[in-house]
């Protein structure tokens, strides 16, 4: 028997496990029905949640114990976001543009077919060139590099529109009898 004000035996404890913020208790969701995103049951203040009528999934109680840790869930939800930014991707697989002091100089960056980045810098002693490959299966090591040269290749494309004489591409394509661009 429990007298006025004492819990039955089995929801002393109940009180303590939600203040200890291990968890808490939901409503079932296999007896229990919202109407509009409002609880429909009767609402336990001792679980601190809405109650359904009970049923096997719950074992009658009309709420279930959730251990889901919901601010380490949203922070789960936010990370991605943060390492994975959205890519603006260049129209054009390959940019080159040249550089200001000399029209040998230039600098070439491109996706290869599996989006691996090449950067190259080419000049009248040589080409150096550099990748750096997708991150995961490509075994990228350099993830934020490799998505900064590809805002490089957006970030070239525009230079080239606006000035097309020193685009790699362009000035590379235009027959040599015209004579260099201007
Ligand atoms: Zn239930």
């Amino acid at each position: 028997m429990t007298s006025p004000g004492e819990l039955p035996i089995e929801l002393r404890g109940v009180s303590e496990a939600i203040t200890e913020g291990g968890g808490s208790w939901r409503s079932c969701s296999g007896c229990h029905e919202l109407n509009e995103g409002h609880p429909t049951g009767p609402y336990s203040p001792v679980f601190r949640c809405a109650l359904g009528n009970g049923c096997d999934e719950c074992g009658g109680i009309g709420a279930i114990w959730d251990t889901t840790d919901y601010g380490a869930m949203a922070a789960a939800w936010d990370e991605p976001i943060d390492q994975a930014p959205a890519v603006e991707w260049p129209k054009a697989r390959d940019v080159g543009r040249i550089g200001d002091m000399s029209p040998s100089d230039s600098l070439r960056v491109g996706l290869d077919s599996d989006n691996d980045v090449y950067m190259a810098v080419c000049g009248a002693n040589g080409v150096g060139s550099v990748e750096f490959c997708t991150p995961g299966s490509g075994g990228g090591k350099s993830s934020r590099t490799r998505l900064a040269l590809i805002a490089l290749m957006v970030a070239m494309e525009a230079d080239n529109a606006e000035t097309p004489s020193f685009d790699w591409w362009a000035r590379r394509n235009t027959p040599a009898k015209e004579g260099p661009a201007t």
